[in-house]
């Protein structure tokens, strides 16, 4: 990262990206509109501590599938900064390993998606994440909209520190794909053409 772009406006979007699909990128849309954001950087987990329970498919596929799904596009970056970091996925260590890298300077807004935002009770040092950036709380079929007010009985932390951002609502989700494609079901009106692509050339999600 370079010093130009110190004092940007930064989106990060995490995810386990199992795979990445219309979903995640209209999210990402709707925070940079609302926001203003000029880079937005996606980051796929390493280990999801939340799905340990799960398997989860190789980081390098996940990796690779984030990079074609932004390539041509605009203002879009993927990093590797979690999966290379050894251990569990912690977000408030990514964000504060950008803070160092981005800068004082740069304003950084954490995208999630409804469903995240209301879980964020279980994650790790949630108070500590309104230290280091913004939420940008986007809605999701299925999940109904936070309300601030709440929110900040919750997270006293969180005033002034979190947007509630009408996406387009699309009901999409990694595990309905996997379940489609396991179904040999086409998932190509989910993904990117290329993320489709890569899932039939590398035999992923067949069951
Ligand atoms: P899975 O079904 O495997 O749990 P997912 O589709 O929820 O996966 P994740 O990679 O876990 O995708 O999500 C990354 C982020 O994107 C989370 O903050 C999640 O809330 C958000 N997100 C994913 N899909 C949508 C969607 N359709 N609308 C709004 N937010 C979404």
């Amino acid at each position: 990262m370079n010093e130009s772009s110190a004092k940007s406006n930064v989106g990060i979007l995490g995810g386990t990206f199992d795979p990445i699909h219309y979903g995640h990128l209209a999210i990402a849309d709707a925070a940079r509109d609302a926001l203003g954001l000029e880079r937005i950087i996606l980051i796929p987990a390493g280990r999801p501590w939340l799905k340990a329970a799960q398997s989860v498919t190789d980081a390098a596929h996940r990796l690779a599938m984030a990079r074609l799904a932004v390539d041509g596009r605009r203002g879009f970056e993927v990093s590797s900064i979690e999966i290379d970091r050894p251990g569990p996925t912690y977000t408030v260590d990514t964000l504060a390993e950008l803070r160092r890298e981005l800068g004082e300077d740069a304003t950084l807004h954490l995208i999630l998606g409804m469903d995240s935002v209301r879980e964020l009770g279980r994650w790790r040092q949630p108070g500590r994440l309104f230290d280091l950036c913004s939420i940008a709380a986007v809605s999701r079929p299925g999940s109904e909209d936070v309300a601030p007010d709440d929110f900040a009985r919750e997270f006293p932390a969180s005033v002034g520190r979190l947007s509630v951002v009408r996406g387009p609502m699309l009901d999409i989700s990694a595990t309905d794909i996997r379940r489609h494609a396991a179904a040999g079901v086409s998932i190509a009106e989910f993904v990117p053409p290329a993320v489709e692509r890569y899932t039939v050339e590398n035999g992923l999600y067949l069951g």
